[in-house]
């Protein structure tokens, strides 16, 4: 125990490390400050469950405090934090399961650009992996997609959001943040458009309305 002690104090000395959220010195090895992670982990799941036509929509938390501190971090470049914010999916699954095919809001290739990384791509195949949900990327940013819009029909396409090809009868579809929803809304539809029955939506957190 001793000799472990003295370790990690000479690896904390060489090798500083803070939390992500409160800037607490923490273990190498470690993200984010133990009260940061219960703090954050007991503030959900949230109980509202909010069922549209189109889906029903379940939320982890809402967007303020440690988490939206949390996600903010982790869009900010601090991509190893995916793994904490999986967890917090995986915790609202337990709550309500979710269809066997998992996927996620795709970054547009401008937030591509500047962030580096696919956040939420990051998280669903982490969280594939540990829940065992068949990941899929069912849903392409029209955006990315306009040198096939070519004839009258491709066109209309482009002024959706999103268009899709899985042919998938129920789907779970994760994002991080929730505001107007009009993104969801765009989502699903595509989803849907493609052959989607039923959507299952999961949410980290949901702006304070
Ligand atoms: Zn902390």
């Amino acid at each position: 125990m001793q000799i472990k002690d003295n370790l990690e104090r000479a690896l904390n000395f060489f090798f500083p490390n803070e939390c992500a959220i409160c800037g607490t010195d923490i273990k190498p090895s470690s993200l984010i400050c133990d009260n940061c992670r219960i703090e954050i982990s007991s503030s959900g799941p949230s109980v509202t469950v909010e069922k549209h036509k189109c889906c029903d929509v379940y939320y982890f938390s809402i967007y303020d405090g440690k988490l939206r501190e949390l996600i903010l971090s982790y869009k900010s470049g601090r991509w190893r934090l995916h793994k904490i914010l999986s967890r917090l999916f995986l915790k609202l699954f337990e709550y309500y399961p979710p269809y066997p095919l998992l996927t996620y809001i795709p970054s547009t290739t401008s937030s591509l650009e500047e962030r580096g990384f696919d956040h939420m791509k990051l998280i669903a195949k982490h969280l594939s992996k540990k829940s065992g949900l068949v990941l899929k990327k069912a849903l392409i940013p029209a955006k990315d997609d306009r040198q096939y819009g070519k004839n009258m029909l491709e066109r209309k396409k482009l002024s959706e959001k999103y268009y899709s090809h899985c042919t998938s009868k129920e789907i779970t579809l994760i994002d991080d943040v929730y505001t107007t929803g009009a993104t969801i809304r765009d989502a699903v539809s595509a989803l849907r458009r493609s052959g989607a029955a039923k959507v299952k939506v999961y949410i980290l957190a949901k702006a304070k309305g």
